[in-house]
């Protein structure tokens, strides 16, 4: 295992719209700064087909030309950067601990920004039809639905504005949601009723999903009635997408007896400090009411002046 000497001032984990957005600050006040990510930046963002509501964007840029944006000016601060999967952490000695599958970190300082991931719908053939009809991404799986039938699960934000980017490409998208009304905010919802390859099925929720290697059908069940369904693909396209937004999990696994946490999200003040000395959180991993790439970056800001405050008064 690789032991990297070098104490840093701050070590962020997780690179998502909030872990840049600390990087950046913390490289801007020239803390020694490593941002840690296992995977690709930018989290959830980057399979989001477009950001509307980011201030200052032009409209049309998708989640991942954003991130583009954002690690550049990461990179333009001096932060150095490492992909790994963090596994472990111990928090509570003035230098911090941050274990990965392939190196040992060592900070004066943590920023915990690892963010969420897509909840599945958690009935049975969910998991072995991903990616053969089951999907968690609009932007990276549309185009395989060109002229095909899709279905949405869901009726928040995520799910009826990919709803909307499927019907670029779909034949037809109905979206399932388990209410007889949407949750998503007014003006993306006017934008869906006014779409008419956007159908509804209220009251509903997805069962079972079902096909031999490939999606063929799926039963609905009406939450009120109770009454269930089999719906089958079109002969003539022999499948159809399903892609499911019912929300996130955060990712704290890591952190659970290391900081506190309340329903696996962790708890922190409004300037971001945990329960532990020297130990920040950002973004949507912590308990808060607006989770938008807008309120992770801010938490980032906030969470690495936070640090820099800590470290001067030593
Ligand atoms: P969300 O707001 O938590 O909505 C999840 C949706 O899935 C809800 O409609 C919920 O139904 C439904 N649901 C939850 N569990 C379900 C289950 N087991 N079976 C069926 N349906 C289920 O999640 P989100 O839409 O992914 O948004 C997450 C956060 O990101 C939100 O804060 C949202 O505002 C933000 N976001 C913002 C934008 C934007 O501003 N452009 C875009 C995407 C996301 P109920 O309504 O009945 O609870």
């Amino acid at each position: 295992m690789i032991v990297l000497d070098k104490l840093y001032d701050v070590i962020i984990i997780g690179g998502g719209p909030a872990g840049l957005s600390a990087a950046m600050y913390a490289g801007r006040a020239r803390l020694s700064t490593l941002l840690i990510e296992k995977d690709a930046y930018g989290g959830q963002i980057v399979i989001t087909s477009e950001i509307e509501n980011y201030p200052g964007g032009m409209g049309h840029e998708s989640g991942a030309d954003l991130i583009k944006r954002m690690v550049a000016q990461v990179d333009r601060f001096g932060a150095d950067k490492v992909t790994d999967t963090i596994i472990d952490v111990d928090l509570e000695s003035d230098t911090k601990i941050v274990k990965g599958q392939k190196g040992e970190y060592r900070g004066k300082t943590v920023i915990i920004a690892t963010g969420a991931q897509p909840r599945p719908i958690g009935c049975p053939g969910e998991r072995e039809l991903i990616s053969k009809g089951v999907s968690y991404c609009a932007t990276c799986d549309a185009n395989f639905f060109e002229d095909f039938e899709v279905f949405v699960v869901g009726g928040g934000d995520s799910a009826v504005e990919e709803a909307i980017y499927l019907a670029k490409f779909a034949r037809k998208v109905t979206i399932i949601h388990r209410r007889d009304a949407l949750r998503a905010a007014k003006s993306i919802q006017e934008r869906a009723f006014a779409n008419p390859k956007i159908d509804y099925m209220w009251d509903s929720v997805v069962v079972e999903l079902k096909g031999d290697g490939i999606l063929t059908s799926m039963v609905v069940q009406n939450v009120k009635t109770n009454e269930t369904r089999e719906i089958f693909a079109d002969e003539e396209d022999g499948t159809f997408g399903v892609f499911v937004f019912v929300g996130f999990l955060p990712n704290s696994k890591v952190f659970e007896g290391k900081v506190a946490m309340q329903d696996n999200y962790i708890i922190a003040d409004e300037n971001m400090h945990t329960n532990v000395h020297g130990v920040y959180v950002a973004g949507d991993i912590r308990i808060k009411k607006l989770r938008q790439v807008v309120t992770a970056a801010a938490d980032g800001a906030i969470a690495a002046i936070e640090a820099e405050k800590f470290l001067e008064e030593g």
